[in-house]
């Protein structure tokens, strides 16, 4: 006899963003009434990348429909660091700016983590400078990176048991792999990292309770190497003709994991979201409003 095997949860991130989305608009209007300011994101965009500009529309459009301002600074590819760090000082000094984004990446000649170490902490509301990474860290109060803090927000939505588990993390970028290694380690799972020089990817993923994938090679991690009854989570998004593939292969995965991100609809819209209300959260601290 066979025994029904319980299908796995999709971790929709789609759907968690939305809903956030509608307690972020009545925390912007509580903003607006005691304090007569607009919660503000200034986003820069370097150059003429286009997959950067759609992310920056994507951005502003998001800080629209929970009725935020945005800010957007363009600034040609042959800036200097020295001009970019200008930009960003007179955005930490403009008081109607709550969050700034700095759009990644930068033109090769800029040194971007200088200017990401620019940002002042009060308002790296992305997660990007060193002082955020390491406060977040050591769990002190800082705004994580965006991108790992959402997988965070939609596993803990999703009551995922995390304590004890064995999390891999495969990538060890700084916005993204490091610190959602880090986030997990917090949560009491045993970590993981996997990078481009890990010998045997495939022996790592199979004894994992919980996979990362945050590598930007389309379907790396094969379905056949997750563990019955494992936690998905695909950062990645490469698109296709028939929609886009993530950097782990998913087609199979509902038969095996217990819960799944799908791609797209799972991290991704969890991330703008998480920059958002970051934002908002920034926004109520400069007004001093009781947010507990
Ligand atoms: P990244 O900076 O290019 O880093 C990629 C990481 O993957 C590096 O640590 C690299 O190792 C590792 N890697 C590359 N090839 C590998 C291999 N064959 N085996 C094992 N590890 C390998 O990328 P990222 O910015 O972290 O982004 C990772 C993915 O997440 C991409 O698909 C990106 O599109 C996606 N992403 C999504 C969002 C979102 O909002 N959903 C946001 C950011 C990124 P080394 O360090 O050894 O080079």
């Amino acid at each position: 006899m066979s025994i029904a095997q319980e299908p796995a949860t999709v971790l929709d991130g789609k759907a968690l963003a939305k809903q956030i989305e509608q307690d972020l608009r009545a925390r912007v209007d509580t903003i607006k009434a005691k304090t007569g300011r607009t919660p503000s994101l200034a986003t820069i965009l370097v150059g003429d990348d286009p997959a950067s500009a759609t992310y920056v529309r994507m951005k502003g459009n998001a800080c629209k429909r929970v009725g935020m301002d945005s800010i957007r600074v363009e600034m040609p590819s042959a800036t200097t660091t020295k001009e970019l760090m200008a930009k960003i000082d007179e955005l930490n000094n403009d008081p109607d700016v709550h969050g700034i984004l700095l759009q990644h990446p930068v033109p090769a000649h800029i040194d971007e983590r200088a200017c990401f170490e620019q940002i002042d902490l009060a308002k790296d509301v992305d997660g990007v400078t060193c002082l955020g990474f390491g406060r977040m860290a050591m769990q002190q109060s800082a705004y994580g990176s965006c991108t790992p803090q959402g997988i965070m927000h939609l596993l803990a939505h999703h009551d995922i048991e995390l304590s004890g588990k064995e999390a891999v993390v495969v990538g060890r970028s700084a916005i993204l792999g490091k610190p959602m290694a880090m986030m997990l380690l917090n949560a009491n799972c045993t970590v993981t990292m996997c990078h481009s020089k890990t010998q045997d990817l495939a022996a790592h993923i199979k004894r994992a309770d919980i996979v990362v994938g945050a590598v930007g090679v389309p379907e790396l991690i094969k379905a056949e190497w997750i563990k019955k009854g494992a936690v998905v989570v695909d950062a990645g998004f490469h698109p296709t003709d028939n929609g886009g593939v993530g950097d782990i292969e998913l087609t199979g995965v509902e038969s095996i994991a217990s819960a799944y991100t799908p791609v797209p609809g799972g991290v991704g819209p969890m991330t703008i979201n998480t920059l958002i209300r970051q934002t908002v959260e920034a926004a109520e601290k400069s007004a001093g409003l009781d947010i507990s």
